[in-house]
């Protein structure tokens, strides 16, 4: 029952869920930028040596259908 190992790629969109309006996004978790909620422009991922800190709440990665 073993499943093949699925190589994951380092850099990947989350959901993140804004802590002010609950609007979700996606976030590059290795954004270069800082991040800002398109609604209420709440900081949603800053970086953070070459990976994204995530200020938000991550719901989910991307799936890729
Ligand atoms: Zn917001």
């Amino acid at each position: 029952m073993s499943e093949p190992v699925i190589p994951r790629p380092k850099s990947e969109f989350l959901q993140v869920e804004c802590p002010d309006c609950n609007k979700v996004q996606r976030v590059f978790n290795h954004a270069s930028t800082e991040v800002k909620c398109l609604v209420c422009n709440c900081l949603l991922a800053k970086p953070a040596g070459g990976k994204c800190k995530i200020l938000g709440k991550i719901v989910e990665p991307e799936k890729k259908e």
